[in-house]
């Protein structure tokens, strides 16, 4: 990164900076602490091509939710039997667009979507989708949307059965950046479950393990991967040893979050006694909209590059807006922050995930646009 030279002054629209050297060492990462386990990259979390390109060249598989998502790893030479269609709930044109294309594995939780699929896809293997048993303590929980109850298992995996269609395995997603990690286990267990009751209606045996996503680039990591692990070797021991049964994932935080840093100038300024009010290009309806203040805060953290006439150690209580017209457009409020002029740069660190992926074109301020320059440091390092 050091050989970026910033002509900060000429440059007037946010940007992002992509390390693959970092998507690099987390892949690596991922497959030496879960060797037994295949990452499917969930597209959604960030599909910057650069990343996307980098993953597919490293061997990983792709989690899609959408036809675009799915064209995106496509045209990256992808094999499409290297793309889980993990959408429980699709719409009948993007079936027909998955079963055109060759995209054979998908999950469901409801009859409704084995109707769907047994009219315009009756090739496709299928995984169901359960809850997770046990809440992961997760910042965005999925389970309150998806996933069938323990109670309706029995009965989807019938109805699968006598529309002929092939149930090969379990998917779950215990809640994006999980913080109760014996989630996993619990899951893993509850999947466990439902192998066995598809080998008592006399299905074909489950082979599918998807543990979902989940964990996040922290120390938290190796203990969801000791976990999985663990667990994995408790519930389905037979099935491991003799090479019966094949785990994936689909992360999307873990590779995308860290390797993504913002730059943001400071295009407005208003002072009120001894508080400060900042205006920065990009906002709640751009790269922060799924961010807390104090997320945006730990992220901001040091890096701010104020203008030299500004080095005294004072600091003032301040607010950062966003560039639209919302009054809600505000990236953070009561930070303490050195003096900052127009023109100054508010620099983010950790802004890979659901950032540009969510955000808009709200009055104007396409989040689509915003550049993103792609530089390599030494994976290793
Ligand atoms: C969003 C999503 C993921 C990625 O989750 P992370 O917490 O970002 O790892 C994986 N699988 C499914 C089905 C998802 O919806």
């Amino acid at each position: 990164m050091e050989s970026i030279i910033l002509k900060r002054q000429e440059l007037d629209e946010p940007f992002y900076v992509l390390d693959l050297g970092v998507v690099i060492s987390l892949y690596h990462q991922l497959i030496s602490n879960l060797p037994m386990v295949h990452p499917y990259y969930a597209v959604k979390c960030n599909p910057e091509p650069a990343i996307l390109e980098t993953l597919a060249a490293l061997g990983s598989n792709f989690d899609c939710a959408s036809p675009s998502e799915i064209q995106a790893v496509l045209a990256l030479s992808v094999s499409p039997d290297r793309i889980i269609y993990a959408n429980a709930c699709k719409p009948v044109s993007h079936i027909k667009y998955a079963a055109s294309v060759g995209v054979n594995l998908t999950t469901f939780d409801s009859i409704q979507e084995l109707d769907k699929i047994r009219k315009w896809h009756p090739k496709c293997e299928l995984l169901i989708r359960i809850k997770s048993p046990v809440d992961g303590g997760a910042r965005y929980p999925l389970d309150s949307k998806f996933g069938a109850n323990p109670e309706e298992v029995a009965h989807l995996l019938g109805a699968a059965q006598a529309s002929g269609l092939a149930v090969i395995g379990v998917a779950f997603h215990i809640g994006s950046e999980a913080t109760n990690l014996d989630a996993f286990h619990a899951a893993i267990a509850e999947a466990k479950t439902v192998f066995e009751t598809a080998a008592r209606l006399g299905m074909t045996k489950m082979r599918v393990l998807d543990i979902g996503g989940g964990f996040a680039c922290n120390p938290g990591f190796h203990e969801a991967a000791s976990i999985i692990k663990d667990a994995i070797q408790t519930y389905f021991p037979n099935e491991t040893a003799a090479g019966h049964l094949s785990v994936i994932s689909e992360p999307g935080r873990f590779l995308a979050d860290t390797a993504f840093t913002l730059a943001t100038k400071v295009i407005g300024k208003r002072v009120r006694d001894e508080l400060r009010e900042y205006w920065i290009n990009d906002g709640k309806y751009g790269s922060f909209g799924w961010l807390s203040s104090e997320e945006v805060i730990a992220k901001c953290g040091a890096h701010i590059l104020a203008s030299a006439s500004h080095s005294n150690n004072r600091t003032y209580r301040s607010t950062v807006f966003g560039p639209t017209c919302a009054a809600v457009d505000k990236v953070f409020t009561g930070h303490q922050l050195p003096e900052l002029e127009v023109n100054d740069w508010l620099v983010f660190s950790d802004m890979g995930a659901y950032t540009t992926a969510c955000g808009t074109n709200f009055n104007g301020f396409n989040t689509a646009a915003i550049p993103t320059y792609v530089v390599r440091s030494d994976p290793t390092s």
